[in-house]
């Protein structure tokens, strides 16, 4: 069947009344202009769909584990296993050695490398920063997992020394980190090899590390100097979303880990007859086409001017607000901006996030100096 008489087909379902477009059309231009004041979450806006719309029409499901055999064949699995190869690449997963899928988000990642963690260390002790994503404490709750919030230290970076001591007083229980690769508020990074030495000197054999790289996933890799955050750095598992520095318009995510941790947990669920490595039954085929394509136009090289361009516009935007004044400041080499809150005003109209007396602003790629601009103007005339 042709693309055309796909769509054709398409158009002989009932027609939407003109009352109902017309909503349709104002929802559109709504969203259209509140996308264009839009500074204050980690999310690009300039993905461009026109290779996959006509996919919209499509039953896709990528049912199941990417890596095995299905009888659902409207799907984009192998497209699917290309995203997680260059992922696996970039994150330094040891190779033949790592197993992923393409999930709904960082939070599913997140969620699938605790549950992950538990199924291979029942009785363990799970620490993470307050800096931590606000979903983290419920994925623990759902899975019942001990935990001990660890102190942050201002720039968002786990607090070592509160680490190694809150660590001495359970010493019988295997340690799983949650570690942070870009806080929410801030974009601290915990230190892997920071991390290990601290295991390592206290001689803890067994441990596990899973980085919530929601943000950096795809932005660490090309920083200098390069962040202690991948699997050649010692972590077990990584969750990245898909939908922020890449720009995925459907909020997506990737997670990638050693194979031998999922390869004992799909023998532990085939005792009890099924063969189940993923959190979802059937599962977006949409999304890795959009992640494939990203990757496909960019490429590393793309990629690493991606993370640049972004770079250089953090250090434009933190600069202008210093220079009227406003006390703001970054992170070396983060895209997050962090300064006191201004009025609810501004507040609002740039959607700007805010804890504790701070907000921040995000320089991803598609954000302008004019908007900056525009922005520090409104922040002077406090309005
Ligand atoms: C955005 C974010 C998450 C949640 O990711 P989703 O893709 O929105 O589910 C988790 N952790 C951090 C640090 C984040 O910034």
């Amino acid at each position: 069947m042709s693309l055309a008489t796909l769509l054709n087909d398409n158009q002989d379902s009932p027609a939407l009344a003109p009352h109902d477009r017309a909503r349709l059309s104002q929802l559109f231009k709504r969203l259209s202009e509140r996308t264009e004041m839009f500074l204050g979450y980690p999310v690009a806006k300039d993905f461009a769909c026109q290779d996959l719309s006509h996919f919209l029409s499509l039953p896709l499901n990528n049912l199941g584990d990417p890596f095995a055999p299905s009888t659902y064949q409207v799907d984009t699995r192998e497209f699917e296993r290309e995203v997680l190869e260059f992922a696996a690449r970039l994150l330094r997963a040891e190779e033949h050695n790592w197993w992923g899928y393409v999930t709904n988000g960082g939070s599913e990642g997140n969620l699938y490398g605790l549950y992950l963690a538990r199924e291979l260390f029942p009785k363990a002790m799970v620490y993470f920063s307050e800096a931590t994503h606000y979903s983290v404490s419920k994925n623990l709750h759902l899975l019942g997992m001990p935990h001990i919030m660890i102190r942050a230290q201002k720039s968002g970076e786990i607090d070592y020394e509160d680490l190694r001591e809150t660590l001495r007083l359970h010493r019988d229980q295997v340690p799983i980190l949650f570690a942070n690769i870009g806080t929410t508020m801030t974009e601290g990074m915990d230190d892997l090899v920071k991390v290990r030495q601290i295991f390592k000197e206290m001689a803890i054999a067994e441990s596990y590390i899973h980085c919530d790289a929601a943000l950096c996933g795809f932005i660490a890799p090309f920083l200098n100097p390069r962040p202690a955050f991948d699997f050649a750095d010692g972590a077990d598992r990584i969750s990245i979303s898909g939908h922020k520095f890449i720009g995925s318009p459907i909020p997506c995510g990737l997670v990638l880990a050693k194979k031998r941790h999922v390869e004992r947990i799909a023998r532990s669920i085939a005792y009890i007859g099924n063969l189940d490595t993923t959190i979802s039954g059937s599962r977006n085929g949409l999304t890795p086409l959009i992640l494939w394509t990203a990757i496909r136009r960019l490429g590393e090289e793309g990629f690493r001017e991606r993370v640049q361009l972004s770079l250089s516009l953090a250090d434009y935007a933190c600069r202008s607000l210093r220079e009227i004044g406003v006390d703001a400041w970054r992170n070396p080499n983060a895209l997050t901006v962090v300064f006191p809150s201004p009025s609810a005003k501004v507040r609002s109209k740039w959607q700007l996030a805010s804890a504790e007396g701070a907000s921040h602003l995000l320089t991803l790629p598609n954000v302008t100096r004019e908007q900056i601009d525009h922005f520090v103007a409104d922040v002077a005339a406090g309005h």
